[in-house]
């Protein structure tokens, strides 16, 4: 057991449902600390970088579309195991799939429009909260 970090991001549809509160208090009731958080709109080219990994992909046009459809609300957690703690919590990709009480069995409609995304590593936790964060707004709260 280790404390680690990973990033979560309320994705558009969390937003536009008006979910944001609601998903936010679930996280902070399983005990993820708050770290760093702001709301924005990624570019469609911000977008594209942030999932570099699945260039190629067939649903990568349709991702990056919709990542960058409206605003999102990036947020670094801190907890013991948080890698696998918050995937747990999120529930698999497709919500179809997705364990009964997770956010997205809950509140996700399609396997595009899943709520919330959980960093898969915990080096990609870092990187990717380095991707909407500067070191110094990563605030320890303990
Ligand atoms: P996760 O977000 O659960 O780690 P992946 O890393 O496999 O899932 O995929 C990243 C995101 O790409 C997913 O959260 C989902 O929004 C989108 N995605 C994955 N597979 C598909 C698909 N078959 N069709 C549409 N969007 C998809």
């Amino acid at each position: 057991m280790a404390i680690e970090r990973t990033l979560a991001i309320l994705k558009p549809d969390c937003v536009r449902k008006e979910l944001v509160g609601e998903v936010i208090r679930r996280i902070q009731r399983a005990g993820f600390k708050i770290l760093a958080l702001r709301m924005l709109r990624m570019s469609k080219r911000e977008a594209e970088g942030f999932y570099a990994v699945h260039d190629g992909r067939p649903f990568f046009e349709e991702l990056t579309t919709f990542m960058s459809s409206g605003a999102c609300v990036p947020i670094v957690l801190e907890k013991e195991d948080a890698v696998s703690d918050f995937r747990e919590l999120i529930g698999a990709t497709n919500p179809d799939d997705a364990a009964d009480g997770t956010i997205r069995k809950e509140f996700a409609d399609s396997v595009g429009e899943n709520i919330v995304h959980g960093s898969d590593s915990t080096d990609n936790g870092r990187l990717e909260a380095a991707y909407f964060f500067p070191e110094h707004e990563i605030v320890a709260n303990r």
